[in-house]
């Protein structure tokens, strides 16, 4: 497993490689937007030529992207599920371009449109995002921290949607959240925690769709349904639970990306990279 975290495209996507290698990480997640909303930044030769030599330069094993927050695709406002349409689209085209293995998304809220009729614009939105598509980046569904009506916070939630009969010709993956698994009652704090939630992962969707995972430690105690990160060890999930999980024979070809305060960003690539053996 390699290592790394979130980094700014401040200036220019092209500098997130060096910003990346300055943290100490092998592997970077993105975003190639604004995660509040608004039109992307123009993508052109330029940056895309420098962004891929920066890749080769600084060392840096895989990008992924994250999309932005207004992802809903159980809104019940047309103009927000179109828009979560297109602009999921945009951005596997546009981490095509880049080179950038994966594309992570949420998928958003059934609040609006209840659990049944909101399942099924769910899938229909996903159909419509994927449809012809041909880039090579992969869309990754992100599980989620359990509360309310939120989309994917059980693995049977997401594995409905990952193994769904209309779907399963795009081939989607999940990127899998520590501290959002943990805030949603998966256990991670000891080896034989994390073997039952791997198994109960693999029984619902498929240890094969997993291809990253998000390393957040939490402020909040398991099943606590509140999504708040914690810098590696010092949170609830904790060290053991870390280090196994970045030892773990199972996780070998997944990479591990932090999205903790970058305050102290660097001590926790550190300390993982220690702990990995
Ligand atoms: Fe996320
Ligand atoms: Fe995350
Ligand atoms: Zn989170």
């Amino acid at each position: 497993m390699k290592i790394g975290c979130h980094v700014s495209i401040a200036k220019g996507v092209e500098n997130a490689p060096e910003r990346a290698a300055v943290l100490g990480c092998e592997v970077f997640q993105i975003f190639t937007r604004s995660p509040q909303g608004g039109r992307a930044p123009e993508l052109n030769e330029q940056n895309i030529t420098a962004f891929k030599s920066g890749m080769k330069k600084y060392h840096q094993a895989e990008c992924l992207v994250h999309t932005p927050y207004f992802i809903n695709y159980g809104s019940g406002n047309g103009r927000i599920f179109y828009g979560s349409v297109s602009v999921v689209r945009q951005e596997l085209e546009r981490a095509s371009a880049l080179g950038a293995a994966f594309v992570v998304t949420h998928l958003g809220s059934f609040k609006y449109l209840g659990q049944k009729k909101g399942f099924a614009q769910l899938i229909l939105g996903l159909e419509k995002t994927l449809k012809d598509y041909q880039g090579s980046a992969q869309l990754l569904l992100e599980n989620s921290a359990g509360a309310g009506d939120i989309i994917g916070d059980s693995f049977e939630e997401i594995a409905a949607v990952v193994n769904h009969p209309l779907l399963k010709k795009f081939k989607l993956g999940v990127c899998f959240d520590t501290c959002h698994a943990f805030a949603s009652g998966y256990d991670l704090r000891t080896p034989t925690a994390v073997k039952k939630t791997l198994a109960e992962f693999d029984e619902t969707v498929g240890l094969d769709k997993l291809r990253s995972l998000h390393l957040n430690d939490s402020k909040f105690p398991l099943s606590g349904r509140r999504d708040r990160h914690e810098h590696i060890g010092s949170g609830h999930i904790g060290k053991n639970g870390f280090a196994d999980i970045i030892n773990h024979p199972k996780l070998k070809n997944v990479n591990g990306y932090l999205e903790t305060e970058h305050d102290r960003v660097e001590e926790d690539i550190a300390f993982l990279k220690e702990l990995r053996k």
